[in-house]
């Protein structure tokens, strides 16, 4: 049954036809595979697909299929909404609904392994927590779906194929440091220095940039993983030469890249994104000073799948 639900991506115990006929019966009665569905798929037309995830409560969630070359890297979501209310993201203007369920996880990457099956496309080959929530404020549920994902026996997917993206949650930082399966971890940084940083993440009152920045460090040492502060740039916020400088300071010689995302516009919200010549000379800045730098590319934007723009929506309505 593992093999079929995990290997083989079947959906429903019809599709088991290795089963007897009286055996697929008896157990689509007894039993259900998922306890979620999947409500609507979009597809942008770079390729990027977006799942509405309906949950056995009636709250939904996003995931995101985004192929590049021979990879296909899938997002998803840890929490209905999300508590930390970064001022630019659309994921927490409504603030946490609930948490997900480490089942609820691990069901979102079974349903992208269905899509893409039923497509003829390959496998997962990248997953991201980087869609809607904060992944380390719900660790229990995240680290057990991590756990889940990984078995040998089922997806097998290896630790170096895992990025999970947090906004700075130190505890969990360290945690996960001790877990023995080194993921990658991104950091949302966004601001090299407390001022700006307290305008953009609210957060930052608790978890100042230095505790932030030094957990980092701790991570990429215990882990022998480099760190990617994640940087999204607002056109005069934070995106000067100076706080390139400082970024830099922080980032230069600790196994910390960065990778600069464009802001993806957020309806309501005033923020925009610099000019690409403001981007480039903030990104020379740092590759002066010998850090790694990506400029991450903007996909699935058209259908509201890029960052910062999952949100509890319906056909365009605020739930
Ligand atoms: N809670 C996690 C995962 C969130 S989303 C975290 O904070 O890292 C993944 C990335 O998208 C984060 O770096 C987030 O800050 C960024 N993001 C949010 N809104 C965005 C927007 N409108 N444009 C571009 N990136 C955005």
């Amino acid at each position: 049954m593992r093999d079929a639900v995990f290997r083989r991506a079947l959906g429903s115990f019809a599709e088991m036809t290795d089963l007897p006929a009286g055996t697929r019966e008896a157990l689509a009665g007894a039993l259900r595979i998922h306890s979620s569905s999947v409500e609507k798929v979009q597809r942008s037309k770079d390729g990027t697909a977006k799942l509405l995830v309906l949950l056995e409560d009636g709250q939904r969630v996003e995931a995101v299929v985004i192929p590049e070359g021979k990879r296909r890297t899938l997002c998803v979501s840890t929490e209905v909404g999300c508590p930390v209310k970064c001022v630019f993201c659309a994921s927490g203007l409504e603030g946490l609904l609930r948490p997900l369920a480490a089942h609820e996880i691990v069901e979102q990457v079974l349903h992208a392994r269905r899509l893409l099956a039923a497509e003829g496309e390959g496998a997962i080959t990248n997953l991201v927590l980087m869609g809607m929530g904060e992944p380390l404020l719900n660790y229990e549920a995240t680290a057990a779906a991590l756990k889940a994902l990984r078995d040998p026996k089922g997806i097998g997917l290896g630790a170096r194929r895992i990025t999970l993206s947090t906004v700075g949650i130190v505890e969990g930082m360290e945690r996960l440091a001790g877990e023995g399966h080194p993921i990658n971890l991104a950091v949302s940084l966004h601001a090299p220095d407390d001022a700006t940083r307290n305008r953009i993440v609210p957060l930052n009152a608790k978890y100042g940039v230095a505790k932030v920045a030094e957990a980092s460090r701790r991570y990429a040492k215990a882990t022998g993983r480099d760190v990617t502060f994640e940087y999204v740039l607002l056109a005069g916020l934070n995106d000067s030469d100076a706080q390139a400088g400082l970024l830099a300071d922080l980032a230069a010689g600790a196994h910390v890249n960065v990778n600069l995302i464009p802001f993806n516009r957020v309806e309501g919200l005033p923020y925009s994104p610099p000019s690409p010549e403001r981007e480039e000379a903030f990104a020379d800045i740092l590759r002066a000073r010998g850090v790694v730098v990506h400029v991450r590319r903007r996909r699935g934007d058209d259908i509201d799948a890029a960052c910062g723009q999952l949100r509890l929506k319906v056909d365009g309505g605020a739930l």
